[in-house]
């Protein structure tokens, strides 16, 4: 039986963000159906994430994906600055506009006091 969702989330397995991140999708994705996978870095390791989007698509039909990247993450380490992860959101948006140019991207950078900041 053919099942669609509206979205991808796509977020660091994080468990101290888990909370801010239930109570934004309850917020901004209120009555919309969306799958939701946790990585290490988020889409910092890209190709997985593009595994994923495109099971995504091509299984749910999404027309949405959101990416969210938080501030302190193990997975950057030294290197988890809101520029580098700016600069990575970035590059996935570009990556994933290319190869499905009809989705709509949002990305996010989640601080550690809850607050999502757009990129
Ligand atoms: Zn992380």
């Amino acid at each position: 039986m053919a099942h669609i969702c509206d979205a991808l989330i796509i977020s660091c397995i994080d468990f101290r963000f888990q909370k801010y991140m239930q109570k934004w999708l309850e917020k901004n994705m209120a009555g919309k159906k969306y799958d939701f996978v946790g990585f290490a870095g988020a889409s910092k390791d890209l190709g997985t994430i593009m595994k994923q989007l495109d099971i995504s698509v091509r299984l749910h039909k999404i027309k949405q994906v959101v990416l969210i990247h938080h501030e302190d993450c193990g997975a950057y380490g030294k290197q988890s600055t809101p520029k580098r992860h700016a600069a990575d959101l970035l590059k996935a948006q570009r990556t994933i506009s290319a190869k499905y140019p009809n989705l709509s991207i949002s990305l996010f950078y989640l601080h550690l006091d809850g607050k999502f900041e757009t990129v």
